[in-house]
């Protein structure tokens, strides 16, 4: 009996202990709100007395009031916290988190209710999400700044690149003509840049939105396919694009960034490839009573990515190796303005690839359909699709055999494509060793190579050479190993002559 009596004591004590010290405010209150017993933190926080008589409905007014004779809650619950004010004696109110609990004991005692002092984490809230609006606003001042000096620098380049354009006009010697187009080429370089800065920004500063107005998708991909079909056969490599016959002439959608996207891609695919070929696929692969999703995929032969730089690939300034953007220059903006157009315009985009052994960039995005109305729109379709076979890519399977031949030719040492594509990869190789601007040297001394390819020995290995002398980035060396070359291709010419 007395150890039992003693357990109780002890148990008693303990909770007393608990209850006095405990940081929290705690009390129990009878039926009608009246707190019987409260903790020191009651006091300190309300500003009262142990002998004080207080109702638990003047210190929640908000949310206790009397019912019948009896606490009611209005609209909470015992057994759930609620983020409510507590008031003080003296009037004043503070936000705290009340968590009631219903007790049936015989003593009368109805209620138990914990007040926990939410102040300093409100503050500190508040504190946290100034900081962040704070920062949120600093970040967009700069993206501003940076749309605004990226603005102001294309006027000055865009003027550069016209005065060198009317000096093309002008009688020039075959050396001021080639400085002045490697002064249009570094303008377009630059402007291509300062795009992909201003764009960065505008994307990061919320202002990127996309325009759908209605056009022509078998005369964008022309255009497309055109540009990039002569960057692709300066460097001797062939491009071939496929689109889906079933896709319509006419959608809405917004053209610009759709030809951005694209060319960004195929640029890519052309410059990291310097044998093969690109293949630009469009097929539809989703429809709806109003929407068509079209699927691209961009495959090259180029160089690929390894699994640990594909993580990298679409994040922003990120080029995969340090060692390529030497080589190849760029900024690293190019597949981050990318993905977020690809995602402005519904879709995503992905990449698969295997280093050394090229990679396909596919990317879907959603356009409007226009609706045709009656016969009519029925006759124009049908002309419209007549006029396809005008385009200079394969929409329908028949193109591709003209294609081949074309290549083949491109790669018969001696036939009349091959010593065009030679004299012109030639001229472009000796510029860039002049101007020791070896990125572009290495992709002509490459072309070349692969050019003079079909020749058993003499040219291939003085192009072999040649390549070499490049790769080290040796002026002279160069210079002479083309020279040698070169007077070997005029040698070779006049034999073709004299067949
Ligand atoms: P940039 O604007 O400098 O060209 P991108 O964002 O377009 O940068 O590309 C980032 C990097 O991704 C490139 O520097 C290159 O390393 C890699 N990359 C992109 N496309 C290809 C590709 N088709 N083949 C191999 N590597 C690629």
């Amino acid at each position: 009996m007395t150890e039992d009596k003693e357990e109780k004591n002890c148990y008693t004590s303990r909770y007393k202990a608990l209850f006095t010290n405990a940081e929290d405010m705690i009390l129990f209150f009878d039926a009608d709100g009246f707190v019987c017993e409260k903790n020191d933190a009651v006091c300190k926080n309300l500003g009262c007395t142990m002998d004080d008589k207080i109702y638990m409905q003047d210190i929640f007014r908000t949310c206790m009031s009397l019912k019948d004779g009896k606490i009611d809650l209005i609209g909470h619950k015992y057994g759930i916290s609620f983020e409510t004010v507590a008031y003080r004696t003296n009037e004043t109110c503070f936000s705290v988190v009340a968590y009631l609990a219903q007790l049936q004991e015989s003593t009368g005692c109805y209620g138990f209710c914990r007040i926990h002092d939410i102040v300093q984490q409100k503050e500190t809230k508040k504190e946290l999400r100034t900081a962040k609006m704070e920062v949120e606003e600093t970040h967009k001042e700069r993206n501003e700044m940076v749309a605004n000096v990226t603005h102001e620098l294309r006027t000055p380049v865009n003027g550069v690149l016209g005065l060198a354009q009317n000096l093309l006009d002008t009688g020039l010697d075959s050396e001021q003509r080639e400085t002045i187009e490697l002064i249009i080429q570094c303008c377009n370089n630059m402007i291509k840049i300062i795009n992909n800065i201003l764009d960065f920004s505008k994307i990061q500063a919320g202002k990127f939105t996309i325009e759908y107005t209605e056009f022509n998708f078998y005369q964008m991909m022309d255009k497309i396919v055109k540009v990039n079909r002569t960057q692709a056969e300066s460097k001797g490599l062939k491009l071939i694009c496929n689109v889906g016959e079933d896709i319509p002439e006419l959608m809405t959608g917004d053209e610009l960034r759709v030809t951005q996207v694209l060319n960004n891609l195929l640029s890519n695919a052309i410059k990291f490839t310097s044998m093969g070929q690109v293949t630009l696929n469009v097929v539809k692969s989703f429809e709806t009573e109003e929407e068509l999703e079209l699927f691209f995929m961009v495959t090259d032969s180029g160089i690929g990515i390894s699994e640990e730089e594909k993580d990298k690939l679409f994040k922003s300034f990120s080029q995969v190796d340090a060692s390529i953007t030497r080589k190849f220059g760029g900024t690293g903006l190019g597949l981050s303005i990318v993905k977020n157009l690809v995602e402005m315009m519904g879709g995503d985009i992905n990449v698969e690839s295997e280093k050394g052994k090229g990679s396909t960039f596919s990317f879907s995005i959603k356009v409007k359909k226009i609706v045709s109305e009656g016969d009519n729109k029925t006759e124009e379709k049908t002309e419209k699709a007549e006029e396809k076979t005008e385009y200079s890519f394969n929409y329908s399977g028949g193109f591709q055999l003209d294609e081949e031949e074309e290549e083949d030719n491109l790669y018969k040492l001696g036939s009349e494509e091959n010593i065009k594509a030679i004299d012109e990869n030639c001229e472009k190789l000796v510029l860039c060793i002049e101007m020791e601007n070896w990125n572009r040297a290495n992709s002509f001394a490459d072309t070349i190579k692969l050019l003079v390819a079909d020749d058993p020995m003499n040219l291939k290995r003085k192009a072999f050479r040649l390549q070499m002398t490049v790769r080290k980035g040796d002026h002279q060396a160069a210079l002479d190993d083309y020279e040698v070359l070169k007077k070997a291709i005029e040698e070779f010419k006049l034999q073709l002559e004299r067949r």
